[in-house]
């Protein structure tokens, strides 16, 4: 699957980055494995950015000896369905954090949940029928609606850069971006923060990182609690039989095409 800027992995990005600023000031956190895989269309020069500095970013984690016990983070090259099932049996958390509003449905939310993972979302795309499948203790939701977005572009008052005044957590992470405290991402680090600070930051990444820091602190005080961790990822599998692709061609047949499935014997009657 391909990159695309309003999936935000560059919010999980810097989710990340917080994490390595928290464990070198000495804050103990649980254990994280953060994995990444995305394939860059050959023009989508932004999206071979961000591929770049997850690449580094892994790089300067995983080799802090300081950092790496608690933290560690893989960039998978050539993220295709192979890689995607195995990956996905693995994972425990989903992280679905679209810009709400932009995603029309998304698939890759409905394999994850249906393999046990637990759903970290925007209420976008079908993350809103997840919760509405599993209810709202079941998944970690987070993040501004698509209304409030629809606020902010009615009355043109998104100002990125209040957010970087005014959260020094999140001021740390992005000049981690430009200041050199990451090797070889001058050219990319600057034009990511360009477009977060100078442009305005279109998928109100900056908007969203508060709330998605919490919900990701909810979760990772509900992984040291198995049994109601287990419980909540069972109750996603259960959930997650109507997303089958059996059941949705069905859907699709009988409120859209509104065609009757044939069966062997209409075959005979020919
Ligand atoms: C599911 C999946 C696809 C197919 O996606 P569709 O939305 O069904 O076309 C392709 N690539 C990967 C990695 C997938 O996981």
């Amino acid at each position: 699957k391909r990159l695309h800027a309003y999936k935000r992995q560059l919010l999980h990005v810097l989710g990340i980055l917080d994490a390595y600023l928290a464990i070198k000031r000495g804050e103990k956190r649980p254990k994280r494995l953060h994995i990444f895989g995305a394939k860059a269309a050959p023009s989508y020069v932004y999206a071979k950015e961000i591929i770049k500095v997850m690449n580094v970013v892994a790089d300067l984690v995983n080799g802090d000896p300081d950092v790496s016990k608690y933290l560690q983070v893989v960039f998978l090259p050539n993220y295709g369905v192979t890689m995607a099932e195995k990956i996905i049996p693995a994972a425990d958390i989903s992280e679905q954090i679209s810009t709400a509003g932009k995603e029309a449905s998304g698939t890759s939310n409905m394999k994850l949940m249906s393999a046990g993972a637990l759903t970290l979302a925007t209420l976008d795309g079908a993350n809103i029928e997840i919760k509405d499948a599993v209810g709202d203790d079941n998944v970690e939701i987070f993040g501004l609606t698509e209304e409030e977005i629809a606020g902010y572009y009615q009355r043109g008052d998104y100002h990125a850069r209040d957010f970087y005044d005014q959260d020094p957590r999140l001021h740390a992470a992005l000049d981690m971006l430009v200041n050199g405290q990451i090797p070889g991402i001058e050219t990319e680090g600057r034009d990511i923060f360009n477009s977060l600070l100078t442009y305005n930051d279109e998928y109100f990444v900056l908007a969203d990182f508060e709330s998605y820091l919490a919900a990701n602190k909810r979760l990772d005080k509900l992984y040291q609690q198995p049994r109601i961790w287990a419980k909540k990822a069972l109750a996603n599998i259960a959930e997650s039989g109507r997303f089958s692709a059996d059941f949705t061609v069905q859907r699709y047949g009988r409120e859209i095409w509104h065609v009757v499935a044939k069966t062997p014997e209409d075959d005979h009657e020919a």
